[in-house]
């Protein structure tokens, strides 16, 4: 019998999680989460359904063939021949575990399996002492006991431990109950059934009501010491209780539980992501624990707090679970303190002039996009840099016309020291034209040799940032713009080069060595 301070994590991914609509996996994927979540520490991997398809048979065997440390299980129903596919596959294993159910409320029983009470408890018995001549490791299974008739779930549970069962499983199989219910329904079984110290109880909750991992903390507060849960929280209809949220919930309230896992929490991070990208099922961003936002902070308030002491608002450390560290999402919310921690992360610090011109251009760009990424950042620091390096014509107003069967035109007004020169132009597109309004204003109108352009950082409000490289009496200089109006960011770069032509015919350094010289 296991201590009575430590949970047995039954994880059920390859199984109940694969049940997830479009989740199936072929055998490596399998085998693949199975070496994982070996890495992660769980007690059991129910690694399948034996009996349900050749495949999964070949899962399970290969699985209890090849992955060591956990306990491989695979799941029979109430019947002589999948209980034997069952023992066939895990019997590979150093650690194999038969798991076994049958349906014990009146409505699977009459409903679903038409039989009655009495052949259910008979079939329930033969099936477990079958099992148990063939491994000692028998977990068996009161299907929809959450909606069974009381007495009777007692009377299976007691029968069936009599019979070799080590395990007897109590599930919450619809996600019907509520944790106060659900811990009472599971202390009072604990109480009342006679042989119940020769068994582990264990629980399987499901989420329809998103009550899977509270009520599974009920049921361990109330004598249950294994817990049947999912990466993720996936599987059937709105899943199963989530491994990484009850594991966590023990571990950070310890003060509370008093109870240990043997899980590896730092590989939790790694065992998301993998069982998020073998099944195709996202992991929602707020998503507790492994969401991308878990250890994400956004509002200048919150980052302030966090930066000054990280548990102000965080409950676990995020490398804990193998997550790097918090992010603090730069967004129109954040403050300075925000920006100025992520500049001294890229490496940056800066003055409090230039911070403080920054952070306007900051503010400008987060009110235009959902995050600022680094990349952004690193963009505004070389725009800051630029406009330091003393350019002569600046971007003011910009508003361009485009479309089908539209002249393309742009009105451009430039500032030149105190100087206001506007005038319009029609090209080609809205490029074009705005290239040509700013010729007509500087009277330059260098010859367009490469123009490029690539996404500074992710999303559809990316900035896009554009190089040009322009050509002007044998003088050839690039120029770079970026803005998430890629029209702008042409503008930008275009003037940028005008820029670096005005300043090496000033006599400032060249762009770049002249050729033909
Ligand atoms: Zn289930």
């Amino acid at each position: 019998m296991p201590k009575q301070d430590r949970v047995i994590v039954f994880d059920t991914t390859l199984r109940d999680g694969e049940q997830s609509p479009g989740a199936s996996l072929n055998i490596d994927e399998k085998k693949a989460a199975a070496r994982q979540l070996a890495e992660l520490g769980v007690d059991v991997i129910e690694a399948g359904f034996p009996v349900s398809s050749p495949g999964d048979f070949e899962a399970v065997k290969s699985i209890a063939k090849d992955v060591r440390g956990p306990e491989i299980c695979g799941l029979a129903r109430a019947v002589k021949g999948d209980i034997e596919a069952c023992w066939n596959a895990v019997k590979h294993s150093k650690r194999p575990r038969i798991h076994t159910f049958i349906a014990t409320s009146d409505l699977h029983i009459e409903q679903k399996l038409r039989m009655t009470r009495q052949q259910v408890l008979d079939r329930a018995v033969d099936s477990v002492r079958f099992a148990a001549r063939l491994t000692d490791n028998v977990e068996f299974s009161a299907e929809d006991a959450v909606r069974s008739d009381f007495d009777y779930l007692c009377q299976v549970i007691e029968s069936v431990i009599d019979a070799g069962a080590r395990t007897v499983n109590i599930p919450d199989t619809v996600g019907y109950s509520i944790p106060s219910e659900w811990g009472d329904k599971i202390r009072r079984l604990v109480d009342r059934v006679p042989n119940i110290h020769k068994a582990v109880v264990s629980v399987h909750c499901h989420n329809d009501l998103g009550l899977g991992v509270a009520n599974s903390l009920a049921a361990i507060q109330n004598g249950a010491r294994q817990v049947e849960c999912t990466v993720n929280g996936i599987g059937e209809r709105a899943g199963n209780a989530s491994l990484e949220e009850i594991v966590m919930a023990l571990r950070t309230r310890k003060d509370l539980f008093h109870l240990t896992t043997g899980v590896n929490t730092k590989e939790i991070a790694r065992a998301s992501r993998l069982i998020s990208k073998l099944t195709g099922i996202p992991v929602q961003p707020n998503k507790a624990v492994v969401g991308a936002n878990a250890f994400a902070h956004s509002s200048g308030i919150h980052q302030d707090g966090v930066l000054k002491s990280r548990t102000t608002y965080e409950i676990m450390n995020p490398s804990d679970v193998g997550v790097e560290e918090s992010a603090l999402l730069l967004t129109a919310r954040s403050g300075r303190n925000g920006v100025q921690n992520r500049l001294k992360h890229l490496g940056y610090s800066l003055t409090a002039p230039k911070l403080e011109a920054l952070f306007a251009k900051f503010k400008l760009l987060a009110d235009k996009k959902k995050y600022v990424f680094d990349d952004d950042l690193l963009t505004l620091l070389d725009e800051e840099g630029r406009d330091a390096s003393a350019e002569t014509y600046h971007l003011d107003y910009m508003s361009t016309t485009s479309g089908t069967g539209i002249v393309p035109t742009a009105t451009v007004r430039l500032r030149k020291k105190d100087e206001v020169l506007q005038e319009a132009s029609c090209g080609d597109g809205p490029v074009d034209a705005a290239y040509r309004a700013m010729a007509k204003i500087t009277g330059l109108a260098p010859e367009l040799k490469d123009y490029a352009l690539h996404s500074v950082s992710s999303g559809t409000d990316a900035q896009g940032e554009v190089v040009v490289k322009v050509e002007a009496q044998g003088l050839v200089v690039s120029g770079k713009g970026t803005s998430t109006d890629i029209v702008e960011a042409s503008a930008k770069a275009y003037l940028n080069a005008l820029n670096k032509i005005v300043s090496s015919r000033a006599g400032g350094r060249p762009a770049v060595a002249k050729r033909g010289m």
